[in-house]
Parts: C-alpha cells; structure tokens; sequence
C-alpha cells in the first residue's frame, strides 16, 4: 500500500472549476480502483478568493500549498476583478504562489495526439507522433534583471533597458532538473542560448556542458542556438526530446510549441521548485490556458489540459509514470473514437460538453484497467 500524498486543489475562477471537475472524476477514479489513496484538500484561490477573503490568496493557502505534494491548479482571473489593484488582483495569487515555491523550472510538454495531427498548422507528418518537452528557466534572467527601467537622456530622448543575467547556480540547477527529465524520456537535452552574441549565453552553454561531463553523461547533450531552435521546430520538431533554456527564449519557443499541438485546451504544464532533503521538489500544475470567460459556466471547455496537468503531476511529483500513461492512453482513445469538445472539433466528429468528455476519459481508463494495462 503506497502512503497517501497531498495534492492541493485550487480550481479558481471562470472554466477552473468546470475543468477541475473533470479532473477529480480522474482522481477519483484511481482512488477506487486502485486502491491509491490521495489526501485531496480545496481551495479558493484567484478571484474566488478574492470574493470571500478580499485577498487572492490568503496565508492558510500559501501554507497549504507549501506543504503538499503538489499543488493542482485551474485558472484565475475575469473580468469582474479587471478593475481592482494590481495587487489585489487574482493573476497576482499565481505569482506569489510561483515565488514562495520557488519554482524555477517551467514545465511545457508539446505533444501531438495521432488524432488531433490535422488540427496542427503544420503538415500532418510533421508533427504526428510528437512529443517534446520545453523547461524554461522561470524566475531571473532578463524578465528580472538589474539594471532596469527607461530612463531620460541628456539629448531629450529615452532609452529603455533590460538585463540579462544568469549565475551559475541558477543555471545548474535548472539544468539538473534537463537531465532528470530526460532520463526518464528519452535521453536528449538540447541546450538553447545565443552564446554567439551574449555573455550570459556563453556562460550558460559553459555551466550547463560542465555539468553534463560531471554527471550526466549517459544522456546526449546538444547546444544549439535560440534562433536555429525556433527554425528547427517548425522544420523537424522530432529532432528534440527535452528543451533547455532561459526564461526569454523558454516564453518564445514554447508558444511555438504550442502551436505544433493545435489547441489551447490541450496544453499542460508543470513547474518545479528546489529538492527537498527528501528528494522531492516543490511543484505546481496547471493547464496553460486561463480563465476562458467567454466560454466559462457553458460546457465548452476542454477539460484535458487539466487532465494531463494532473498526469504530469503523477510523472513528476507522484513517482506514478504507469498512471501517467494509462491517462494519456485514455485521452488518446476518447479521441481516436471521435470525441471532441468546441475547440477540436472537427468535421465528422461527436461534440461533446466538458462533463462528457471527462466522463469518457473515465470510461476509457475503465477498458484500459479491463484489458490489463
Ligand atoms: P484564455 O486562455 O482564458 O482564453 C483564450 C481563448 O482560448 C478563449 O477564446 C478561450 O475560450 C479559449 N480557451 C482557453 N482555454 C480553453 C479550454 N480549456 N477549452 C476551450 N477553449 C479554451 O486567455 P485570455 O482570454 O487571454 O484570458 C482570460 C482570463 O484568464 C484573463 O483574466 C487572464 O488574465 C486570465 N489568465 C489566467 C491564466 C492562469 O490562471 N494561469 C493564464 C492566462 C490568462
């Protein structure tokens, strides 16, 4: 019997809850059929917060996340709070969250479901098969770097400025969590910089090979540089397995990624945080999408980049890559039988609401269980 864990729900605002909905059917699911225990806790957070407590998250939830295994996140945000503070404002729990983990290392899988290939701009064996993961540094180089500003010259005019700096402890660190991931997928990291024009590149590309020949050679290491990165992607995105880069070139080169995979509601993401003395690092999942207000309290929302949140949270915070799997194969098979919600529907195909569709996952992970997986 494997000791229960504590994942932390926070569904938010908007299509948040709607989407968590589906993902506790998953959860579930696993804690009836196999016996699996989760300690499940909720949570207001975002403007739901915000609504109660006058706060986008109070301190008792920081507390709560902090002490958890994992921390399942919806969406925050609408256009009821559009007017309040900045700091009052629910996009602002998320940041606090993301700062008092310490999650350095942003976690954006690109992966393209053999049925869903059409819905791509790419061409259909471009991207069929796909399965990438970018890590992106998330909490320094040029998005917090020092000096900053715009500031008055002398001549009348401004000048703006922004500073990319990178340390090695900051580097080695997110490279550590590249290797770890590659270890378990298959075994190439790309590093990605532009060590030709910058001195943060170089030292990057410098910290991140060293670490590679101190520890992880049983994986392939490549340096490439951001702008060849982001060609590559939509030339022969097969090429890469694991993606490792700064907080810039991260925030381009995975919308670009996201795009090779077709929609929104599709996209999981996790981020991850030091390793405790325990081995085990802070983290946080969420689907990529936000609060989606245009379509939220509907039925429309595509519950499965939730769902897959929660199957990276199995991966990467629940030693649990058997019940990752079994949940992809699920959604894997709800598309293959022609299922689909608003956003992926395509000509052919059975519309289903956010409820049917996180119902058929169920369903599917039943056959899966029935055959043996
Ligand atoms: P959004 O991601 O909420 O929506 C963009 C578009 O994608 C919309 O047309 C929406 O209907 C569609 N969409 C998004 N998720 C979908 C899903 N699961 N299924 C089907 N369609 C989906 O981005 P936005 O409209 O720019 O922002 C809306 C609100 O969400 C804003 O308040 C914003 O600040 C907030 N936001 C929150 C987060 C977060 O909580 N992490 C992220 C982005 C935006």
């Amino acid at each position: 019997m494997v000791n229960n864990r504590k994942v932390l729900m926070l569904p938010g605002d908007g299509i948040g809850p709607e989407v968590m909905d589906q993902t506790k059917k998953v959860i579930d699911w696993f804690d009836k059929k196999l016996e699996v225990g989760f300690d499940l806790e909720e949570d207001l957070i975002g403007g739901a917060s915000y609504d109660v407590h006058n706060v986008p998250v109070t301190e008792k939830v920081m507390e709560k996340a902090i002490n958890s295994d994992g921390v399942l996140f919806g969406a925050v945000g609408g256009p009821d709070y559009d007017n309040l503070d900045f700091s009052d404002k629910p996009e602002r729990a998320l940041l606090k969250l993301r700062k008092e983990l310490g999650l350095f290392a942003n976690l954006r899988p690109a992966i393209v479901f053999d049925a869903l290939a059409d819905a791509s701009s790419l061409k259909k064996d471009i991207v069929t098969g796909l399965d990438i993961m970018i890590i992106r540094e998330l909490t320094g180089g040029i998005y917090f770097g020092e000096p900053r500003g715009i500031r008055n010259l002398s001549n009348g005019k401004r000048e703006g400025i922004n500073t990319e700096v990178y340390n090695t402890d900051e580097i080695i660190r997110l490279g550590e969590v590249a290797f770890e991931l590659a270890s378990i997928r298959r075994k190439l990291v790309h590093s990605v910089e532009k060590s030709n024009v910058m001195e943060s590149g170089l030292l990057w590309r410098e910290e991140i090979q060293k670490l590679y020949d101190e520890k992880y050679q049983g994986i392939n290491l490549e340096h490439m540089y951001a702008d060849n990165c982001a060609m590559q992607l939509v030339r022969d995105p097969h090429q890469f397995d694991v993606i490792v880069t700064t907080n810039l070139f991260g925030d381009l080169l995975s919308d670009i990624s996201a795009q090779l995979t077709g929609s929104l509601g599709m996209l999981p993401s996790a981020s991850l945080g030091e390793k405790s003395d325990e081995g085990y690092r802070k983290s946080l999942y969420e689907p990529v999408h936000g609060s989606a207000p245009d379509i939220s309290g509907q039925g429309k929302a595509n519950p499965i980049a939730m769902i897959l949140s929660f199957s990276m949270m199995l991966r990467y915070s629940l030693e649990r890559a058997n019940d990752a799997v079994l949940i992809e194969k699920a959604v894997e098979m709800v598309l293959k039988n022609g299922f689909r919600t608003a956003d992926i529907m395509q000509n052919g195909k059975t519309l289903v609401s956010t409820e049917q569709m996180g119902l058929e996952i169920c369903k599917n992970l039943d056959k899966l269980e029935s055959e043996g997986y």
